[in-house]
């Protein structure tokens, strides 16, 4: 049997995104400062950087400033936002707002692909001696002695579905690192572990969720302008359903579409990407993308609890930064600039612990308040109520979001409490509003030229799993999977 092979490094950085890549050049830049030499590795499990970042976002660029002062001008933005918009659509109107709903305005913003952004960093983080690795999904934290995060393990290989070892087995390597830096985004399988074992949660709202979907055009010539951004609620989304679409015009005639809806959902049979196909039917859509190609598609989540659900932000050797810790400027649907922004305070943090050779927790405790005393919760602070002022529908939420617009974020009663999003699910039996497919009908029979299957747009997303690889879906309880997940709530079948 192959041994699990062991390297050592300063700092490991497990995400090869926007955050973990900003953590990995700053702190670069300042040990450069400092005239101190360390080691810091980036692992990413996309076959390459950016492999698994969703293209077509509107980001706000002035945090890449501070990150790159020399080189803001090489950034591959696509295009400077020209013309934005928020519009209201019913099944058959579109209706635009004189203003931008408050926090969705653009100016000074870029559109971009998020993939060349992160390639772009990715050069930027190896030209100062960062190592970057993509291909290796990190699966276990590795603990020292005291309890403490000193590392993190990659996934074995060679594993049939079962789990038994095939002739190819190969451990996954150890990466041994005196502070690890939790990058993965939303929902990271490692972030969600470290959270439980130190109990970051305690005390805090728990994370509220929504997801996104997205598809990546080659459209008609003058179908829409580079930097053309338009936002929009309503249609397909009942009062009940939270969320909205967007349409972003991008550079080489493309544009990027996408729905977000907020995990809280009644309707057990409510399906986000399929709403999205009914999404592209809307007239105002569909006269973008006909005569255009489909060119990608990609799906994930996005953590919409704001600040009260930050988790803790530190543990003993560890730090969480970006989408794994939760920072999302929900009303903008913006999240890549605090992203970038709390890398580069815990890189600070980081070059602090190195110099000091302190990574306990008190040591790495000042990284949160540097986040809270930072942009991050400028930000953050006045939409503290925003999320969960909506879980009871839009109405409510409107009228809440008002009361905090002009109480500084307070809203009626303070900190509202938000609860886990599958509490919302009703069973098919107690729903009783009209199922997702009634509301819908034939605009559910996708046509493969503007509308698409699951399958079809997995096809496009480029993700490649291995045939034996082992699921890394699990169902978290098999004895009911059956009678509770199918026969209550009419889950997927796979036999
Ligand atoms: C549909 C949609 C639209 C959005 N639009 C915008 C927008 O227009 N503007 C904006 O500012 N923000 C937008 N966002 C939010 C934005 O994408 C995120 O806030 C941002 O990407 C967070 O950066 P991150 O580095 O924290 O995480 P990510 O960008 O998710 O990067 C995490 C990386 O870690 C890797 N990884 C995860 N786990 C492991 C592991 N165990 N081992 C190794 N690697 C791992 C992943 O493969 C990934 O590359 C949108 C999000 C969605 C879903």
């Amino acid at each position: 049997m192959n041994k699990a092979q062991s390297i050592k490094t300063d700092v490991l950085i497990i995400g090869g995104g926007p955050a973990g890549l900003s953590a990995a050049i700053r702190l670069a830049d300042i040990l450069k400062s400092k005239g101190l030499e360390r080691d810091i590795m980036v692992i990413e499990k996309g076959s390459a950087i950016g492999s698994h970042t969703l293209s077509g976002a509107v980001i706000r660029p002035e945090v890449f400033r501070e990150l790159l002062p020399d080189s803001f001008e090489q950034i591959p933005f696509d295009s400077k936002v020209a013309k934005s918009g928020t519009l209201f659509l019913t099944a058959r109107r579109r209706i635009k707002s004189p203003v931008h709903a408050p926090y969705m305005g653009n100016k000074g913003n870029y559109t971009a692909s998020l993939g060349a952004v992160c390639r772009f960093l990715a050069e930027q983080a190896a030209q100062r001696g960062v190592g970057v690795y993509p291909g290796f999904a990190m699966s276990d934290i590795l603990y020292d002695r005291h309890g403490n995060v000193c590392g993190a393990k990659a996934i074995d290989t060679g594993v049939d579905q079962g789990g038994k070892h095939m002739a190819n087995f190969q451990a996954g390597t150890r990466v041994e690192a005196s502070i690890t830096i939790f990058a993965e985004g939303s929902r990271g399988s490692l972030t969600k572990k470290l959270i439980d074992k130190f109990d970051l949660q305690n005390g805090r709202n728990p994370q509220m969720y929504s997801l996104g979907c997205k598809e990546v055009w080659s459209v008609k010539e003058g179908s829409i302008a580079p930097g053309e951004v338009y936002h929009s609620l309503g249609y397909p989304l009942s009062l009940k359903e939270f969320g909205g679409g967007f349409v972003y015009g991008l550079k080489d005639n493309k544009a990027a579409v996408g729905l977000v809806v907020g995990l809280d959902y009644a309707d057990p049979s409510f399906d986000i990407h399929a709403a999205l196909q009914v999404y592209k039917q809307h007239k105002s859509v569909r006269k973008i993308l006909e005569g255009g190609k489909l060119l990608e598609y990609g799906a994930k989540t996005l953590p919409e609890g704001g600040l009260y659900s930050l988790p803790r932000l530190y543990a003993g050797g560890a730090l969480i930064v970006g989408d794994s810790a939760g920072f999302l400027a929900m009303p903008a649907l913006k999240g890549v600039h605090l992203a970038v922004r709390s890398g580069m305070l815990a890189a600070e943090t980081a070059a602090d612990a190195l110099a000091a050779g302190d990574f306990a927790e008190k040591s790495l405790s000042t990284y949160e308040t540097k986040v809270m005393e930072s942009n991050i919760y400028k930000e953050l602070r006045p939409v503290r109520n925003f999320r969960q002022g909506f879980s009871k529908g839009l109405i409510r939420g409107g009228i809440r979001f008002a009361a905090q617009l002009i109480s500084g974020g307070a809203g009626f009663c303070g900190r509202l409490r938000a609860h886990d999003d599958k509490d919302t699910t009703k069973t098919i039996a107690g729903y009783k509003g009209k199922p997702f497919k009634e509301r819908f009908g034939a605009k559910l029979d996708f046509d493969k030229v503007l509308t698409f299957d699951k399958v079809t747009d997995i096809y496009f997303s480029g993700v490649a799993h291995d045939e034996l690889q082992v699921p890394h879906l699990h169902v978290n309880n098999p004895a009911t999977f059956k009678t509770v997940n199918i026969a209550e709530y009419g889950a997927p079948r796979f036999e």
